[in-house]
């Protein structure tokens, strides 16, 4: 048995990095990266941030697929993942919170006029704007889940008016809980700021297309921390010139890197961000040893993913 670490992508750990830190919580342990992969038909886990072309199917004894990360969209459905192989997630604190940071920072980018107070200062004028109430604000939470649980108590801590939303009944104590399609119009209607920290599935991709969006209060944000594809781009660009919502703050977008000539760098309503809401991994690596020797020992694993269902 032996866990190979395949990263699948720049700007993050590099394989050596991360086989190295983990090595360092399990020594001895059988961890090799991409660049030293020795005889594949060792290969019984691997750990990916990104997969890459047909990895998976090189590797015959392959029975565990762990993503560095929470988002398995790119796995459950990928041709090369045979469907006995198991799948499974990190459900890290650290970056729970900081995309929940990340949502209020834009939050109260707008309830505090940061960008038209820069704009006055940049023509050293003095204008006095008086700053939204959070009392008086409501946000919504698509996704209520291990992180968009946490954005929602957080919003809630901040003294917002808070409703969540997601696939089933949800209880969170001071959160005006909402489930299931016909739940979702008429909520985006009464929401000063949206949320979504939803997963890419089947039922979530496009979900943001002209009807919902036209959905939304006018003036209103939409924040989207979880998968570009819930956004229809073109239709949300449309959407944006009407007013309605009035502006768009994009961590994830359809095509990451975003390509230089999309209209969304430059639309004036939009903010984008390269897919940094959550970044640090802090103490979860320590699951992808876990989950390593609960598949040698024949164990449940940790946070193993329902493929059919697609989170
Ligand atoms: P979870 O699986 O814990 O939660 C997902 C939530 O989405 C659940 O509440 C679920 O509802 C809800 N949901 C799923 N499908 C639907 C639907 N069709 N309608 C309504 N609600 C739905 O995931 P996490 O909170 O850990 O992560 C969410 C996503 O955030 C990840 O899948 C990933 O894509 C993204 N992400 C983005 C990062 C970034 O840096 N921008 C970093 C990490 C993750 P229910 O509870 O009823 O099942």
């Amino acid at each position: 048995m032996a866990l190979l670490i395949s990263i699948g992508h720049d700007g993050w750990y590099t394989g050596e990095q991360l086989a190295d830190e983990l090595r360092s919580v399990a020594p001895g342990t059988d961890i090799r990266p991409i660049s030293d992969p020795g005889n594949l038909e060792d290969i019984t886990m691997l750990a990916v941030s990104a997969l890459k072309g047909d990895l998976a199917a090189q590797l015959p004894n392959l029975q565990l697929v762990q993503k560095l990360g929470a988002g398995v969209d790119s796995i459950v459905a990928h041709p090369s993942v045979a469907p006995h192989v198991r799948v499974t997630r990190l459900k890290p604190q650290e970056p729970a919170y900081e995309i929940a940071d990340y949502c209020l920072a834009y939050v109260l980018r707008g309830q505090r006029n940061l960008s038209a107070h820069a704009a006055s200062q940049s023509r050293s004028a003095w204008e006095p704007r008086a700053p939204g109430r959070p009392a008086e604000t409501t946000i919504g939470v698509l996704g209520l889940g291990h992180i968009g649980g946490v954005t929602a108590r957080l919003m809630r801590d901040m003294r917002f008016r808070v409703l969540g939303w997601s696939r089933s009944p949800k209880e969170i104590d001071g959160v005006d809980c909402r489930h299931g399609a016909e739940a979702l119009p008429q909520m985006l209607g009464i929401c000063d700021y949206v949320c979504s920290i939803l997963p890419s599935t089947p039922a979530t991709r496009g979900l943001m297309d002209a009807e919902m969006l036209a959905a939304m209060k006018p003036g209103a944000t939409l924040i989207n921390a979880g998968r570009g594809d819930l956004v229809d781009e073109p239709a949300l660009l449309t959407a944006l010139d009407k007013g309605t919502p009035g502006h768009a703050v994009l961590d994830v977008v359809s095509k990451e890197p975003l390509p230089a000539d999309s209209p969304l760098w430059t639309h004036p309503q939009v903010t984008i961000t390269p897919h940094v809401s959550g970044w640090h991994l802090g103490d979860a690596l320590r699951d992808v040893v876990e989950n390593y020797r609960r598949l040698e020992a024949g164990k449940d694993l940790l946070h193993e993913v329902d493929r059919q269902r697609g989170y």
